[in-house]
């Protein structure tokens, strides 16, 4: 039997577990997945093998940590220096980046995009800003202090905090901020924030499994939007695909986890 885990704080609101056990029942497939409320990154690593996991998931705030604990990275994830999901490979720690491509799959219903501004400057909005610049769309990151911002900068993101932030349009603004994720503040202040919504043609929401101030004022404003289910959907079937040894076919995957949100 192996097993998988999530570590975040918070993490008691993760799907995750559910997307993956209803998998692993559906295919009888031996193997459980938990989760793991981790207060410090710098412990992931030791706790990961202490557990004896298969693998596992990583989210807020510990992506950058999980980076720093693999013995090696693979594809997207090394570009941007943020890990969400860990492979067991022989006692070696492997990471990858399933977000990315998760958010991509959530967006295209929303058809050809051009131009996104970026919420928040921790893990998530590292891994879609790079995602957005190698589709070729212009992108902008909004944060609301500055430290976090250089990384956007070197590879040619527009960058601004809340004093500096200019009134333009965009295709589609995303919130990849924990704000809303367990309050109910917005990921900037109102008055900042709406003229900016009014202006752009869609909104999306990495927070899942509510309504976020975020996302109930773009409906407010009458924008079509979406929350980070269909990402965490999407993360969810590339971090099976790696944790089973690509042993399954993802549409069936894409299903299963899709029953799951049912529970
Ligand atoms: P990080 O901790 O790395 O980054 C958090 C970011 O949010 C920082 O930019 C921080 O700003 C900002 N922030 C936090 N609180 C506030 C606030 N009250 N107002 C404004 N800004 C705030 O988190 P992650 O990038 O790992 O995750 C971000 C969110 O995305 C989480 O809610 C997570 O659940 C969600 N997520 C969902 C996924 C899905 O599958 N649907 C996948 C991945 C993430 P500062 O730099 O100033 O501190």
């Amino acid at each position: 039997m192996q097993l998988f885990a999530i570590f975040g704080d918070p993490v008691a609101h993760s799907r995750s577990p559910l997307m993956h056990n209803h998998v692993f029942k559906s295919l009888g497939y031996r193997a459980c997945y938990t989760r793991v409320h981790l207060k410090e990154g710098s412990r992931l690593r030791e706790t990961f093998f202490r557990l004896g996991l298969s693998g596992a998931n990583v989210t807020v705030p510990h992506k950058e940590a999980a980076y720093e604990a693999c013995d090696e990275v693979r594809g997207f994830a090394r570009t941007v220096g943020v890990v969400n999901t860990l492979v067991n490979e022989n006692g070696r720690l492997i990471g990858y980046n399933t977000d990315a491509d998760g958010f991509m799959f959530a967006i295209r219903p929303f058809g050809t995009i051009r131009s996104v501004l970026v919420l928040g400057a921790g893990g998530t909005a590292r891994a879609l800003g790079a995602r957005f610049r190698d589709a070729g769309f212009d992108v902008a990151v909004l944060n609301r202090s500055a430290g976090r911002l250089e990384p956007f900068n070197a590879q040619g993101m527009t960058t601004h905090t809340w004093e500096t932030m200019p009134l333009r349009s965009f295709d589609l603004v995303v919130n990849t901020t924990s704000a809303g994720l367990e309050d109910e503040s917005l990921p900037a202040p109102r008055e900042l924030l709406e003229p900016l919504l009014s202006q752009a043609r869609f909104a999306a929401d990495a927070i899942y499994g509510k309504v976020t101030p975020f996302l109930r004022l773009a409906a407010e404003l009458g924008k079509p939007c979406k929350d980070g289910a269909d990402m965490l959907l999407g993360q969810g079937v590339l971090a099976n695909h790696l944790f089973s040894g690509e042993s399954f076919d993802p549409e069936q995957i894409e299903k299963i986890m899709r029953e799951s949100f049912a529970f």
